[in-house]
């Protein structure tokens, strides 16, 4: 069955959803969001709403102000704006994940350890992991991020990188696809796990180089079969293996099963 690549694209983002849920780098909070694929200037999230509860139905218009473009009667998730504020800093970025993972909470308290990437898997959130402190230019607040001005002050702290921490609080994941996204948003924690327990056996932390970070980017492409069957197995794993759809060579799409 064929479907338009934007009904293909909020199917996506479904899958996305359950994805994050059922890899625990969600649970009753978080969320993910993709930018219009016709207008750079909206992106499409879904209503507050579990992520593990997310269906075509729940997915909402913004803008790069964080408001709804239509008329909308049903509660938004709070923290909105960093996807607003990132998309509106990276004309780059295609996709936004936000999320509590406890994995990665450390790293954005303590300073002695930075979060960086220690294993193959791991590559793809970048050398750099910045640390966005709220406080440092809000004071005494309740950590999230609730309007455009803390949005654009995490987006500012995000820079060119992929990955921030926020302290305290979480993480807010950049990427080109929301299949980058998704995957990048999995193996945060992973390495943030791995890092941890590397600590704890003591001695050197041997990080990954320059040049291997490098060389796994190069490897990478957003549309190849490797990066697909990621995707497929993660969504086949969350029940939805029948939403799958992969473009083909016309850009259409087509259902799988
Ligand atoms: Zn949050």
């Amino acid at each position: 069955m064929a479907m338009s690549s934007f009904d293909a694209l909020i199917q996506d983002l479904v899958i996305a959803n359950r994805i994050l849920a059922n890899e625990d780098v969600v649970d009753a909070y978080g969320h993910v969001s993709v930018r219009h694929p016709d207008n750079p200037r909206h992106f499409l999230i879904a209503r507050s709403v579990a992520p593990e509860l997310v269906t075509t139905e729940d997915i909402v218009e913004l803008d790069l102000d964080g408001q709804p473009v239509r008329d909308e009667k049903r509660t938004l998730y709070l923290e909105r704006f960093i996807h607003a504020a990132i998309f509106e800093a990276r004309p780059d970025v295609m996709a936004v994940v936000h999320a509590h993972a406890e994995d990665t909470l450390a790293f954005g308290v303590a300073d002695a350890t930075k979060l960086r990437p220690v294993i193959h898997s791991g590559s793809f959130i970048g050398t750099e992991v910045p640390v966005w402190d709220i406080a440092d230019n809000f004071g005494d607040t309740n950590l999230l991020v609730t309007n455009m001005e803390q949005g654009r002050d995490l987006a500012k702290r995000l820079g060119v990188n992929n990955v921030a921490l926020m302290r305290g609080h979480g993480f807010a994941s950049a990427g080109r696809t929301l299949i980058e996204v998704v995957r990048m948003s999995v193996y945060l924690p992973r390495n943030a796990r791995t890092l941890m327990r590397a600590k704890q056996l003591g001695g050197t932390i041997k990080y990954l180089s320059q040049g291997e970070i490098d060389a796994r980017n190069r490897g990478y492409s957003p549309y190849s079969t490797e990066t697909w069957r990621a995707w497929e197995y993660w969504a086949s794993k969350a029940g939805c293996g029948h939403m799958l759809t992969r473009p083909d060579d016309e850009g259409t799409r087509t259902l799988r099963g």
